[in-house]
């Protein structure tokens, strides 16, 4: 399939979001990585994002809470490449009833070759890179291109 190749900013559009059961961890984080965070731009599903601001005063903008849209928001701007890392605490043993929309968070982060981080460790080696100052380029498939090869195909079914 042909590729297209995409930038990774060198200042980051980073999206943080926490389970319930992982708010705590995840403002920790925050703040013993703010210096860094600092040096980004920071978006987050809307509890997280409130959370986040209140604790380190790092700015987070905020978009819907989780199981109200938010990771789908989140989502949809991975599509039009305006986030560059994903650092998503998700708790892995409690039931959430938006399930398929972390699901589907972690699988659109993945079709756009975007890091994604579901726990402290990976975010740690994540935040730490030499690549987090750095643009990254990456490639990814040509969308416009798969779209005009699927039309023809589907035409002679
Ligand atoms: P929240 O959403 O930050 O609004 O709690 C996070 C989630 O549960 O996906």
């Amino acid at each position: 399939m042909e590729t297209v190749s995409l930038k990774l900013r060198k200042q980051k559009n980073i999206a943080l979001i926490a389970h319930d059961g992982k708010k705590q961890e995840l403002i920790a984080w925050c703040k013993k990585h703010q210096d860094t965070l600092n040096r980004h731009f920071l978006i987050g599903t809307g509890t997280t994002a409130r959370m986040i601001t209140e604790a380190t005063d790092l700015p987070v903008k905020g978009y819907n809470s989780g199981p109200l849209g938010g990771d789908q928001q989140i989502g949809a701007r991975i599509v039009e490449g305006k986030v560059d890392i994903v650092i998503f605490f998700s708790d892995p043993l409690t039931a959430a009833p938006h399930d398929p929309d972390v699901k589907a968070l972690m699988r659109i982060a993945q079709v756009y070759d975007v890091p994604f981080a579901p726990d402290k460790a990976t975010a740690d080696f994540i935040i730490t890179s030499p690549l987090m100052d750095e643009e990254y380029e990456h490639e990814v498939i040509n969308f416009r291109q798969n779209i005009a090869e699927r039309a023809e195909n589907l035409k002679e079914q």
